[in-house]
């Protein structure tokens, strides 16, 4: 079966008469008792349903969680009291910001790498319990050596896992490439629509499955019902949104590239997210995103919906991303609309 054809027929309830032809929503804290479930922590037949489309998309077995982050803590606490995780120093930021805050409460070390350096990433591996990866980066749009640096983690013994949130399991399958641990924020792309917090972590090893499920057991990061339904909604017409996604960030990140007021525009050649670095400045990036009437200015990506922000706004965000980049988010609208509004802003700029 194809990515679209998993995307739309994957977790629906049996085809029989008078089924629905969707898995509903189920507001359940407690099941009647003998059962696999048994309470509300536990599972829910809502999520289960979004767990299998994602985990055959992905290639193995999913795990939803109440946020991205919840997920990558989770994945965190794989590791033992002290180790060493390897991760790119311009990843996610609520990444790095989990990592700083492990690091300052001598939980584990950190060591963060430039992950285009494949060279620096292997060597890094050496002394890594866990390596964690994000291709493409964001918000800088740096490509890793996925099977290099898996399989050099691998080496070393360690946990490889891969953040898929900009490439979604339709560009990139890094299951397929070794990984142990696929990491989402579904609040983004999978669910794609700018209304859900969701994470999930997938993976092809039933071994690991049973860990980090009994661990979501436990802690009770678990999605909402409403959320995983709207997840799920979501996520039957990915293929559709990626693909238009992407043709109009290819696009733009090409017209881009010729107006004199985008310094840099920084594009991986697939995806749906573009990052410019005004020739002007950060004064001048901040002017654009409140220029616009179609792109809005907001945080997030991967909704139906054009959004951009300048990422050094947020206090946190690392010195290594310019002062003046600006992350696009590129929706599914039509391309001339959103070319024309971003057009008449640069101008603007350029006076
Ligand atoms: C947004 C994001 C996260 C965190 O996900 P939340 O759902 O916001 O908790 C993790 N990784 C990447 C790459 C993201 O863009």
């Amino acid at each position: 079966m194809g990515a679209g054809t998993r995307a739309v027929h994957l977790g629906r309830p049996p085809h029989q008469p008078d089924q629905p032809l969707n898995e509903p929503i189920t507001p359940a804290s407690t099941f009647v008792a003998g059962g696999d479930r048994e309470y509300g922590r536990y599972g829910n037949p809502t999520w289960a349903a979004f767990e299998t489309a994602l985990g055959g998309l992905e290639g193995g077995r999913a795990l939803a969680y109440s946020s991205g982050l919840a997920a990558v803590a989770t994945v965190l606490d794989l590791v033992g009291h002290g180790a060493t995780v390897v991760a790119p120093r311009n990843c996610y930021n609520g990444t790095i910001l989990q990592l700083a805050d492990l690091e300052a409460r001598g939980r584990l070390r950190t060591e963060l790498v430039d992950v285009t350096d494949t060279d620096a990433m292997v060597k890094a591996c050496e002394d890594a319990a866990l390596v964690w990866l994000e291709s493409p980066t964001n918000p800088a749009l740096e490509v890793a050596d996925l099977p290099t640096i898996i399989a050099a983690a691998h080496e070393a013994g360690a946990y490889a896992v891969v953040d898929n949130t900009f490439a979604t399991p339709l560009l990139q399958r890094p299951l397929e490439h070794g990984a142990d641990l696929v990491v989402h924020s579904v609040t983004k792309y999978l669910a794609g629509h700018s209304d859900v917090l969701m994470g999930a972590i997938v993976t092809a090893d039933d071994q690991l499955h049973g860990v980090l499920k009994g661990r979501r057991d436990l802690i009770g990061a678990v999605p909402g019902t409403f959320e995983a339904y709207l997840a799920l909604r979501g996520l039957r017409t990915l293929h559709l949104r990626v693909e238009r996604a992407q043709a109009n960030a290819a696009e733009l990140a090409r017209r881009l590239g010729e107006h004199p007021a985008v310094g840099e525009v920084r594009y991986p050649g697939f995806g749906g997210i573009v990052a410019i670095v005004l020739a002007q400045g950060a004064m001048a990036a901040d002017l654009l995103t409140h220029k616009t009437r179609l792109w809005v200015h907001a945080t997030s990506l991967g909704g139906v919906e054009s959004t951009f922000e300048r990422r050094r706004r947020w206090k946190s965000e690392p010195a290594t991303i310019p002062d003046a980049l600006v992350r696009l988010s590129v929706g599914v609208e039509d391309v001339e609309d959103l070319w024309e509004d971003l057009r008449v802003a640069l101008d603007d700029l350029t006076g």
